[in-house]
């Protein structure tokens, strides 16, 4: 999978990329990632890639051509199996759904924003997806580009063990249970006795029990309504709380 990045604080992403399970991928062949500057091509002596916006109005714009030049001269257009993204705060938000469509790709190019955005004619002429990571607005894409290159990452073949990725948050269609390691005791607090019984069946169940207590509690977005005919907690023996569910997907 090879990752390209277009920004103009290239030196942003060192220390990201260069730690960790991104820097294992990297050295293992499983990931390729390249930083370009989008200040090369820019063709004044200033080395600008913004200017003031037509139509007046507070701050900067990034100007399509060095963008445009810096994208076609690195992926060329009509490129096989490649995504071209521009983050945006106002582009369709990223969910691990998206993540995993991604994974599929051979290449993702990831156009950076800066001060008030980027010319409307980069997303029309490269045909960009244009990608948000949450309802908010950051001072640039940078750090969207960078959560884009991780969650991506790590759902191609090799760079973590694919157990991880199946029952986790988002994965399954709601969060994942609470998770306990050594000491066994820490202030007083001990792990719920069920995950020191031995019995898988009903580690599941509480697993999955409390992964929709959560959902239900802090995410009740992503659940559907309860569907009574299809009984979901099979291995528990505690119907109390029972419900039923079916994973929400993206087209819902
Ligand atoms: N004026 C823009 C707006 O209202 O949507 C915000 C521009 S923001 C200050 C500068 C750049 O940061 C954007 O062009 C985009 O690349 C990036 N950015 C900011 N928030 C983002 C988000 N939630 N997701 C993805 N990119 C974001």
């Amino acid at each position: 999978m090879q990752f390209d990045i277009f920004t103009i604080f290239p030196g942003m992403f060192t220390g990201f990329l260069t730690e960790s399970i991104l820097k294992r991928a990297q050295e293992q062949g499983l990931i390729e990632i390249t930083v370009h500057d989008i200040r090369n091509w820019s063709t004044d002596r200033h080395r600008s890639v913004d200017d003031y916006p037509y139509g007046g109005g507070a701050g900067m714009v990034m100007m399509a051509p060095p963008i445009v030049e810096a994208v076609e001269s690195i992926i060329p257009p009509e490129s096989g199996n490649t995504e071209l993204i521009l983050l945006s705060a106002s582009g369709e938000r990223f969910t691990q759904s998206l993540a995993a469509e991604l994974a599929t790709r051979d290449a993702i190019g990831l156009i950076c924003g800066r001060y008030e955005g980027v010319d409307e004619r980069v997303v029309e002429i490269l045909g960009a997806r244009e990608v948000s990571i949450g309802d908010y607005v950051l001072t640039g894409g940078e750090l969207p580009a960078a959560v884009v290159v991780d969650a991506v990452s790590r759902l191609v073949p090799g760079v973590i063990q694919h157990e991880s990725t199946v029952s986790e948050s988002h994965s399954a269609g709601f969060l994942e249970y609470p998770q306990y390691t050594r000491p066994f005791s820490y202030r007083g607090r001990t792990p719920p006795e069920v995950l020191l019984s031995g019995h898988h069946a009903r580690i599941e169940a509480w697993r999955r029990d409390e992964g929709l207590r959560r959902t239900r509690e802090r995410r009740p977005d992503l659940l559907p309504s309860a569907e009574p005919d299809e009984p979901d907690c099979s291995a528990r023996d505690d119907s109390r709380d029972r419900i039923s569910i079916r994973p929400k997907s993206d087209t819902d």
